[in-house]
């Protein structure tokens, strides 16, 4: 199986020219509906390779494809790699050189439209990383993000998910209030437990903080004075808390699924992920939270599975999207009654446990199946 990385590096501004990228990517969309413009004031070598993409449309080499006419499609690039052996790899000519003996990655008429243009970018420690994995770094393509210049680089490595030990490692995706719950089951036991969340109270300060200032900077505006120093000030104070949210929720998803990888890895396991994520926000609007708080403890619960389930592929980590119920008994089927404490009774079987460990008992059901 060919697992895939991508990292996005954000070019420096001033040294990259908007312009020249947009029009670049421009072309690339026409490349992708299958027509071959030729642009006199591009360069050839660029225009050339796109064409010669036209083979892996659809692939990830080109990414995902463009919505519309006027959809930006990242400009799909080769590489050339120069190892620190000396070894080489690629097209001498191509327009992206990773140079692993220099440690820098030179873009070489894709910042500029001058023939002799070349911007170089320190090597980030990921890409040695990746490498270092046995992966490679084929492709790589430049575009457009809110309007800045990046390099998406993907690393492309073959690799065969290992056979399960017998051990299961079951993660079970709620919202950030009750948290990420995982559950590691062997021999039809639970061997360990755990309910992974951010900081909850400094999530909801910096969220109430927010609101404040929103509902000050509101009152300025009214009275038109929201263009003073004090208005100003107040919305930088509202991004710079939103933002912080993000980051602190952004991370929280990041660290964890590599942590759940690493466990995974460490017991040969099987990955079981329950991503409803659905269900877990219709819990929380049962519990009357406003829709700006459901939404902050939504937050990268989607970047959070993207992100297991891109270094599972990556560590070849066998892993399924299966049901975890909840709310369901995992003894005889019938629906499960919540009780105070967010406790799960089964009125026909008697069966009892704390609404976030019963996708684990699934989990255990799921492993005696498999013997
Ligand atoms: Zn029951």
């Amino acid at each position: 199986m060919r697992a895939h990385r991508t990292l996005l590096i954000r070019l420096p501004s001033g040294v990259c020219n908007v312009d020249y990228i947009n029009r670049l990517m421009a072309l690339t969309n026409l490349a992708y509906r299958g027509y071959e413009v030729w642009i006199p004031d591009l360069p050839k070598e660029v225009q050339y390779q796109l064409y010669s993409f036209k083979n892996f449309k659809g692939s990830l080499v080109f990414g995902a494809k463009p919505k519309g006419w006027f959809a930006r499609a990242w400009v799909p690039l080769k590489t050339f790699r120069i190892y620190q052996d000396d070894s080489k790899k690629g097209d001498p000519n191509a327009p992206i050189v990773l140079d692993f003996k220099s440690g820098v990655i030179r873009l070489r008429k894709v910042c500029k439209n001058e023939p002799r243009y070349v911007v170089e970018v320190p090597m980030p420690k990921w890409v040695v990383g990746r490498i270092s994995e046995g992966g490679d770094i084929k492709f790589a393509r430049v575009g457009l993000k809110d309007n800045e210049p990046y390099l998406a680089l993907t690393a492309e490595r073959e690799v065969e998910p290992y056979q399960p030990s017998g051990y299961i490692l079951a993660v079970d995706v709620n919202s950030w209030k009750y948290g990420i719950a995982w559950g590691l089951v062997h021999s039809r036991q639970l061997v360990s437990f755990k309910q992974e969340k951010p900081n909850l109270n400094e999530l909801l300060t910096l969220y109430y903080q927010a609101v404040k200032r929103e509902r000050k900077h509101g009152a300025l505006m009214r009275i038109g004075l929201h263009r003073t120093m004090q208005g100003k000030r107040l919305r930088r104070q509202v991004k710079a808390r939103r933002s912080k949210i993000y980051r602190i929720t952004r991370d929280k998803a990041y660290f964890l699924a590599s942590k759940l990888v690493r466990k995974a890895l460490k017991y040969k396991a099987l990955l079981i992920i329950d991503d409803v994520i659905e269900e877990s926000r219709r819990e929380l609007l049962e519990e009357k939270l406003p829709p700006d708080v459901i939404k902050l403890l939504m937050s990268n619960l989607r970047r959070f599975v993207h992100q297991l389930e891109a270094l599972a592929q990556w560590y070849g980590v066998p892993y399924k999207f299966e049901r975890l119920y909840s709310t369901v008994c995992p003894v005889c089927g019938s629906k499960l009654v919540q009780e105070d404490d967010r406790v799960m009774v089964c009125g026909n079987c008697g069966f009892k446990a704390p609404r976030d460990m019963v996708p684990m008992y699934w989990a255990l059901k799921l492993q005696s199946r498999q013997g």
